[in-house]
């Protein structure tokens, strides 16, 4: 059997892949919130994806369930989920301490590298990294694994690459 994520709950969906041949493409619904989604089977290449740009997890708290939400090239700006204000990574939570818009992780790529930066927007709680508060005017480079706090909540940044499976 094999496990994988809804790309739009994070939840698992279990599939018996010994049914399906190599190469097809199958379909699913997921069962925690009915979104629909495709795999192609031993394909290490996503189907007819955008370029992955890596992304970040928002660890289970108790104003959040887990998340896992996709970066993109430039500025991505992060903060609570709010209706009416428009962030590129919006977290769903009720963490009071982080602000609607509360940071920026760059993403630029240099000689087919990424390279990822934080900077603090100005939050009322700060952005810390592995628990140092930042500047107003630092520009910090992250990599992979790096634990940023905003209020009470922790994500952590997952480079870019082929989705893994968890055995
Ligand atoms: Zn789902």
């Amino acid at each position: 059997m094999k496990r994988l994520r809804c790309p739009k709950c994070d939840r698992y969906v279990v599939f018996d892949e010994t049914q399906y041949t190599e190469g097809q493409t199958l379909v699913f619904v997921c069962s925690h919130c009915q979104k629909e989604f495709k795999i192609r089977l031993g394909s290490s290449r996503p189907a007819a994806q955008e370029r992955d740009f890596g992304s970040i997890t928002v660890v289970e708290n108790s104003f959040a369930y887990r998340q896992q939400l996709p970066l993109h090239e430039g500025d991505n700006l992060i903060g609570r989920r709010n209706k009416g204000t428009e962030v590129d990574v919006p977290i769903e939570t009720n963490d009071p301490s982080m602000d609607r818009r509360h940071c920026y992780i760059h993403v630029q790529v240099k000689n087919e590298e990424i390279v990822y930066t934080l900077r603090d927007n100005n939050s009322n709680t700060g952005t810390f990294l592995m628990n140092e508060i930042l500047g107003p005017k630092d520009r910090v480079r992250i990599s992979s694994g790096a634990i940023i706090t905003l209020g009470a909540t922790t994500i952590i940044l997952n480079p870019s690459q082929a989705p893994t499976s968890e055995d």
